[in-house]
């Protein structure tokens, strides 16, 4: 059997959304991106959403919007997708990395010590479609003490009077903690959109904004619309209308902005959004049944009281193996042709970082939840027989190396 690790969900319906736009006569940003934002507003609750190229790109498009610059600091966790620090470095900021929690989420009681004057945003991450414990990360910035640290200096910050919390939120589209979807938890959340994600767009992402009463949700995102679009005053599709040829720039913007092909793909699967992730869920819940009987396995937490993940990966790990024996049975795995990965490799192990100082040994808990894990493939395509023998062979893999 040969099984890959995610590929893209391709239905006819969403062919044809592709093929209405192709015939259509317009393919970049329009009609298309504002049904997707629309049906992401629907889906999460929260008050405007804004399509973007990539979460790497709006993430660095909310960064420049709140006014981070060299000198200030941006908490993330060590263990995530290096986009999360990389985006935070194209600011001229410093990525303050803070360790995890043993379920691989942001540790709180850390992220509060490493918050300092220079503190500006803090980005937690939705590891896996679990989110992060949002009521104390948001109880820690509007924390009075933490508020009086703050330091604006930026017309944004100012008018925020404190600490972002921004989502990295690349995982967790139809998330919940306590009820509340992924994309409402927080200040503003991105979703990735990429090619692997539980919603994709080929390339994309989706910035929720849900800002407090001190700003217009919706004057932020023309704002950041403008942001995304070379700061023009029109976009191509009003420039294209009669008479619409005048423009003026306002700003040095990025040119991120979604392109209608795009948007098309993502609006056939996230209209069918619900069915996907049942599907998702219910693999999940296979290989758990089978993992929670071996004692060997450390099955990856769905949910708990206050969180439901929306299982964008499974990410197993196995007790007591070190990193050597974990890359082995992946070995074992890839070659009884099933395909798995490991997330993340912690951004202190990758030269970029270690060149700037990070050190893997500053967060130990990162370390370990990396050396055991193996994310198995989880997507709707993926039939019963396929989960089975993907459990047969992992189990085989770690007879192999007990
Ligand atoms: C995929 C991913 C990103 C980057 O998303 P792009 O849309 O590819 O820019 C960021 N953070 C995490 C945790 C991711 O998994």
């Amino acid at each position: 059997m040969k099984i890959p690790f995610s590929p893209p969900f391709v239905n006819e319906e969403i062919i044809a959304e592709v093929v209405d736009t192709l015939k259509s006569g317009w393919i970049t940003t329009g009609p298309k991106v504002k049904l997707l934002e629309k049906e992401v507003t629907e889906l999460t609750g929260c008050p405007e959403a804004l399509g973007v190229n990539s979460w790497t790109s709006g993430a660095i498009l909310v960064l420049k919007w709140f006014g981070v610059k060299a000198g200030d600091e941006v908490i993330i966790p060590a263990y995530t997708y290096s986009a999360t620090a990389l985006s935070v470095l194209h600011c001229g900021a410093t990525p303050v990395m803070v360790d995890v929690l043993e379920d691989f989420t942001i540790d709180p009681v850390k992220l509060k010590a490493a918050i300092t004057p220079r503190t500006k945003v803090v980005m937690p991450v939705d590891f896996a479609g679990l989110m992060c414990n949002y009521e104390a990360i948001n109880e820690i910035i509007k924390d009075a003490d933490i508020i009086k640290m703050f330091s604006p200096d930026s017309e944004k910050q100012s008018q925020l009077g404190r600490i972002l919390v921004l989502s990295d939120a690349a995982h967790s589209i139809g998330a919940k903690f306590k009820g509340i979807q992924s994309g409402c938890a927080t200040d503003i959340t991105i979703f990735s959109f990429h090619a692997v994600k539980n919603v994709t767009t080929a390339e994309g992402g989706m910035i929720c904004i849900n800002l407090p009463e001190s700003f217009d949700n919706a004057d932020e995102y023309k704002l950041m619309r403008l942001w995304s679009l070379n700061g023009q005053t029109k976009d191509a599709f009003t420039k294209s209308l009669a008479g619409g040829w005048k423009y003026d720039i306002l700003f040095a913007g990025l040119k991120v902005n979604m392109p209608d092909l795009c948007a098309a793909m993502g609006l056939g699967q996230i209209r069918m959004y619900h069915q996907l992730m049942a599907e998702r869920n219910a693999i999940a819940k296979n290989y758990e049944q089978f993992f929670a009987a071996r004692d060997w396995a450390f099955c990856p937490l769905l949910e708990d009281e206050q969180r439901t993940s929306c299982n964008h990966l499974y990410a197993l790990r196995i007790k007591g193996i070190t990193e050597d024996q974990r890359d082995q049975m992946i070995e074992f795995i890839t070659g009884q042709g099933v395909a798995v990965n490991v997330h993340f490799i912690p951004m202190p192990m990758l030269t970029v970082f270690k060149e700037l100082g990070y050190r893997m040994e500053d967060y130990p808990q990162a370390y370990k939840n990396y050396s055991a894990e193996i994310s198995l493939p989880i997507y709707p395509q993926l039939t019963e027989e396929e989960v089975a023998y993907i459990c047969a062979v992992v189990e085989q893999a770690y007879k192999n190396i007990a």
